[in-house]
């Protein structure tokens, strides 16, 4: 999917969920605040103008380019999703984008700079309080805090709480806290990603063995197949060999038709000559009986 929305921001940065939220559409924005929440997207490149990712969809993973040009937020979606103006999946990145920009933009928003699209002119430069003297005491606090912290660090446990600082010391603890949390975060989505590839060899395995299995069955069902065809040729034979035999027969009992046949006739002729016979042997009678009475 491709969309184009006319944006007066200068920066991605400057979108933030509640301006986000108020563009695209309200079912839209609340799957990709979930996906947002079920860390499925993975920023690949950024900067303020625009953004590559992937994010794992229901169905798969999609790839999102984002970018800012000429007064427009073009973005564009391997999916083929009809949310209007924006799928869930840019939604998603966008929110990322954003979640992923604040440590760096803290800074400026301690200090109240207009957020809306229509305030960005020009870049927003630290105001004057940004050089504001650093307290000793403060500086103090700050490295006391340090101490803890690479143990902290060390142990792989949370970051200590610090609340007592101000100004840009306290901006820095924030950033230092802000660093550790994404580190455990990225810690969780390795273990998490290393748990699915264990999953996925699994499946693969499983799916490898169900191959092999069939694959015998196949090769099973095809000496089957040989068996039945060598008998059906063998069949054949004889089926052959019967039609020869019928044929044979059939030509015996013509035969045996011509000479029940001949036969019949050959009789006839001997009835008619047996009557011939009686016929001469009662004319003989007769001529003979004159002939011994005088
Ligand atoms: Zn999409």
């Amino acid at each position: 999917m491709r969309n184009k929305i006319p944006c007066s921001a200068e920066r991605l940065s400057l979108l933030d969920p509640p301006m986000i939220q108020g563009v695209v559409d309200r079912n839209a924005f609340h799957l990709g605040s979930q996906y947002l929440s079920e860390n499925r997207v993975r920023i690949v490149e950024a900067n303020e103008a625009q953004i590559s990712s992937a994010v794992i969809g229901n169905s798969g993973l999609y790839e999102q380019t984002i970018r800012l040009k000429d007064g427009h937020l073009v973005s564009r979606c391997s999916c083929s999703l009809p949310e209007e103006p924006m799928c869930r999946h840019c939604i998603a990145v966008l929110l990322e984008y954003h979640r992923w920009v604040q440590p760096r933009t803290k800074k400026a928003r301690q200090n109240p700079v207009p957020m809306s699209s229509e305030a960005s002119n020009g870049n927003t430069v630290p105001p004057s309080n940004f050089t504001a003297d650093l307290k000793l005491s403060e500086v103090m606090a700050f490295i006391e805090w340090l101490n803890p912290v690479m143990k902290a660090l060390e142990k792989g446990e949370r970051l200590p709480e610090q609340s007592h600082l101000s100004g840009d010391l306290a901006a820095w603890v924030q950033t230092i806290r802000t660093l550790d949390e994404r580190r455990r975060e990225s810690e969780e989505i390795q273990l998490t990603l290393e748990s699915e590839q264990r999953e996925r060899e699994a499946y693969v395995e499983r799916m490898t063995q169900q191959l092999q299995a069939s694959m015998a069955e196949v090769k099973a069902a095809q000496s089957q197949l040989q068996h039945l065809q060598q008998e059906v040729a063998a069949y054949q034979d004889m089926f052959v060999k019967v039609a020869e035999i019928a044929s044979e027969v059939g030509g015996y009992d013509s035969q045996m038709k011509t000479i029940a046949g001949e036969l019949i006739s050959k009789g006839t002729q001997l009835d008619k000559l047996a009557n011939s016979f009686r016929e001469v042997a009662v004319a003989l009678k007769t001529i003979a009986k004159p002939g011994s009475t005088p």
